[in-house]
């Protein structure tokens, strides 16, 4: 077992501190990571406070990790010692149910291993990248390209994916009217990916507050969703729709916003049952979806996509020390657009 530096919850309700956490020894497919940034994704908070389900404590959160091979075990074929990897949501699956089986590990019918929370399959309780280091198996490891700015790299492994993987599936492209609700950590993401991908792109926000950021980061158009006004002008427009909002809308009146064959795709997750009227989807034959993350062959076909376009998201960096503080401001949406912290501050 390896002890190493991390910040952790010692319960729901607790400021997170200073303390350390232990790594299994490296199985021989495994890949010790020093970790060198980890972002800060609104699902830290919301698991750290219970508010998805109750949690074992301490519990070390981060999802969104990038970082340097340290030391590789005996059959590891993809990755070397210097190289530059990734982490994202999860670090495992059972590898045999027809989802995996597709490639579509993200949906395995047993649940994906979550990088941290989750039962590992030595029984332990995983932990997260807001940590010195980590053990992970090598399949489950992205390798992030040289032009990325490694601090930019990390969410992408969350925010980044969470968005490409519904934009891609639902051929965001050229010809393709995208919508892009919410402009927070994952929809300023998806405004450069769908925008790299050729698609024109709305944002859709409660105020005209970040318009300039929105165009500046590859929007088309931006609207203001608190006047009634835009949901007039905008009727059956949008053949793709990503509601990146945690919040409860009104499904229908975002519904009514998509042309024939249009999908909305949520990737915020309400906690609570969302109203819709079935008549909403009868017209213009619409579709109302949802997408998690998505597969470690997507994750890298993503990355290699943002190295490709030279985007990255946009980012305030950090110390360990600062996170509580951080946490309070992800609350407030008082960040552009993303959290990570420097992990040098850990050691
Ligand atoms: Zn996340
Ligand atoms: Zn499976």
């Amino acid at each position: 077992m390896l002890t190493v530096n991390a910040y952790a919850a010692p319960s729901a309700t607790e400021p997170l501190i200073r303390t350390t956490i232990q790594r299994r020894d490296l199985g021989p497919k495994d890949v010790l990571i020093e970790i060198a940034y980890a972002g800060i994704c609104h699902s830290d908070i919301h698991t750290v406070r219970g508010d998805w389900g109750p949690q074992q404590y301490p519990l070390t959160v981060g999802h969104e990790i990038v970082g340097f091979v340290t030391e590789v075990g005996s059959e590891v074929a993809g990755h070397e010692v210097g190289d530059r990897v990734g982490v994202g949501c999860m670090v495992n699956s059972c590898r045999e149910c027809v989802n995996c089986l597709a490639g579509q590990e993200q949906y395995c019918l047993k649940g994906n291993t979550g990088t941290y929370g989750s039962v590992d399959r030595d029984g332990t309780i995983t932990q997260g990248g807001y940590s010195t280091h980590v053990v992970v198996d090598e399949d489950f490891v992205l390798r992030v390209p040289e032009n990325i700015p490694f601090e930019a790299a990390a969410p992408l492994l969350c925010a980044g994916i969470t968005t490409y993987s519904p934009l891609a599936h639902w051929n965001a492209g050229p010809g393709k009217k995208v919508a892009v609700v919410g402009l927070g950590g994952l929809g300023h993401m998806a405004v450069k990916i769908a925008h790299a991908m050729g698609a024109e792109v709305t944002v859709l926000s409660q105020t005209l507050s970040k318009k300039d950021d929105g165009l500046r980061l590859g929007a088309d158009h931006y609207f203001a969703t608190s006047d009634p006004a835009t949901f007039e002008q905008l009727a059956n427009n949008f053949d793709l729709i990503i509601n990146t909002v945690s919040a409860v809308i009104d499904l229908d009146a975002y519904l009514s916003l998509l042309a024939l064959d249009g999908t909305l795709v949520n990737v915020g997750a309400p906690p609570e049952a969302l109203p819709i009227h079935v008549f909403t989807l009868f017209g213009n034959r619409r579709s109302f979806a949802g997408s998690g993350i998505g597969s470690i062959g997507e994750t890298q076909e993503m990355l290699d996509f943002c190295a490709e376009h030279g985007i990255a998201p946009e980012t305030e960096l950090i110390g360990a020390d600062d996170i509580n503080a951080a946490y309070e401001r992800v609350l407030a949406s008082d960040v552009r657009y993303r959290f990570v912290i420097d992990i040098t501050t850990l050691r």
